[in-house]
């Protein structure tokens, strides 16, 4: 098996199934309507957004309910158990909407169908759902639509591969200033506890020029709020003479009024280098989501993450001193396979060290294929819950404290929309990308305002819009 970019030929194969999908959906009355929903991360987001423009040029409209659909597509999560028992409640409730529409086509997609064993069961137990179809073929919907309507019967397509590149698909953005673009897929790392290994097969990044024209015309259409995405961006581009320092450098050099954000970085692969650009830069927000999962060296080798609580404490460090108002944030895992409460305590003394600004805290879940599954566990789950409590307690206290000193402050704000602590206020991203509330109005939405920062809480920042 080998990474493979899809050919302009394959391509154009698709057109002709989208073609041939639109006129069958000339039968409807009116506009049929699909339901689209992507769980999990912002990858499988921006896959949402291709399979919607994919969907849209073959002539669906879109509706946020499920009964009124036409066309409903799940596009599902793999990376913990809960958002894989989430996935088979919601496809068990579609059942009855397929009685009252028999004409209702429902797809299932995503991480969780890359899992031999999940894919058996959505197969088996769920026969209501017509496609299935893996993280590889993504590009093909059009074909296994077309194969639905007119073979008629249930349509799989789980090609296993080390993973594809597909340039030039067309994207229906959810919103008119934010944007997300994968950099990379993928990923090599093989954490011993993560499934997106398997599911999301090899590392591979696209051309750096490809990214960067995306990027340029995205600003040209009025986006300013542009993500970067990848499983481990600081190794976009390794072995190339664009790696992502590069890569970053090119794109904050374009001109125009934008931000630049980017996730995940690996702690084994950000460097000094990284940091010093970011520092530098004009457009690149002040934020890294540094990812350090435990505060134990034992486990972090147990983890396969390549990196010790040494080398990481360094890169904080070095990130505080280069740009003191960086908003740092972190996932942890509680309860790894084997962890004492020892290396747990190691992990509290690590959070109080850093004060991260923000964490997002997991309990371990084992997912199938993974070593970790299959590592000894002897810990009881009602301790790895105190524990994963204690964590929440540390993490309150650091959060509460970080964004005090903002307030008196004034922060560039890119306003998004209503207020989320009430509806009198507007909301956005600063440039540290924290979430803030102000006192503003309609016109601000999609754009940038200063906003002079009042009140500091645990999760956002409220203010008032100066000049
Ligand atoms: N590529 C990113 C994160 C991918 S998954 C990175 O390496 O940082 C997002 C987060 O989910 C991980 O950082 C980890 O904290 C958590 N996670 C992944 N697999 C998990 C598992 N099996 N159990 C609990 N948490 C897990
Ligand atoms: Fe999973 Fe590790 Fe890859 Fe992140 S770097 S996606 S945690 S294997």
């Amino acid at each position: 098996m080998a990474v493979r970019t899809i050919t302009r030929q394959e391509l154009e194969e698709q057109s002709i199934y989208k073609q041939k999908v639109r006129s069958a959906l000339h039968i409807y009355d009116k506009k049929p309507l699909a339901f689209v929903h992507s769980y999990g991360c912002q990858q499988n987001v921006t896959d949402g957004e291709k399979i919607k423009g994919m969907l849209e040029e073959m002539g669906f409209g879109f509706t946020e309910n499920t009964a009124s659909a036409d066309f409903i597509l799940l596009n599902t999560c793999a990376v913990r158990e809960n958002a894989v028992d989430r996935v088979f409640g919601n496809v068990g409730a579609l059942k009855h909407l397929k009685k009252k529409n028999p004409r209702l086509i429902i797809a299932v997609c995503g991480c969780m169908v890359q899992q031999p064993e999940t894919a058996k069961r959505l197969k088996q137990s769920f026969p209501f759902v017509d496609i299935i179809f893996g993280t590889h073929v993504l590009h093909t919907l059009p074909e296994l639509i077309c194969r639905c309507i007119f073979e008629g019967g249930r349509v799989f397509d789980i090609t296993d591969s080390d993973g594809v590149i597909a340039e030039g698909l067309s994207v229906k953005r959810e919103s008119v200033f934010k944007a997300s673009v994968p950099i990379m897929y993928g990923c090599n790392n093989f954490c011993t506890y993560c499934v997106v290994p398997y599911v999301r097969g090899r590392e591979r990044s696209r051309e750096a020029d490809k990214v960067i024209s995306e990027v340029k015309e995205l600003i040209s259409s009025g986006y300013k709020d542009i993500l970067l995405l990848g499983q481990n961006v600081n190794s976009y581009g390794k072995g190339t003479d664009v790696d992502f320092p590069e890569l970053l450098l090119r794109l904050d050099s374009l001109d125009g009024e934008y931000r630049l954000e980017f996730m995940t970085s690996h702690p084994k692969d950000c460097t000094e280098r990284l940091i010093d650009v970011i520092a530098e830069s004009k457009h690149i927000c002040h934020h890294i989501h540094l990812p350090v999962q435990c505060g134990s060296d034992r486990i972090l080798k147990l983890m396969n993450r390549h990196y010790n609580t040494e080398h990481y404490l360094h890169l904080v460090d070095y990130a505080r001193k280069k740009i003191p108002d960086l908003n740092l944030t972190t996932d942890i895992i509680v309860g790894f396979p084997g962890e004492q409460r020892e290396d747990f305590e190691q992990t509290l003394a690590l959070m109080k060290r850093v004060c991260f600004d923000s964490a997002f805290t997991f309990i371990f879940s084992p997912r199938e294929g993974t070593k970790a599954a299959e590592m000894d566990d002897p810990v009881p789950a009602e301790e790895k819950g105190k524990w994963f409590r204690e964590l929440l307690e540390v993490q309150g206290n650091c959060g509460c404290k970080s964004y005090q000193k903002y307030v008196g402050k004034t922060l560039n704000v890119l306003c998004e929309g209503r207020g989320r602590t009430s509806e009198e206020y507007y909301n956005g991203k600063s440039r540290q990308n924290i979430i803030v509330d102000f006192s503003g109005d309609e016109s601000d939405i999609g754009k940038f305002v200063n906003v002079k920062i009042t009140k500091a809480l645990a999760w956002a920042l409220i203010g008032e819009k100066t000049d």
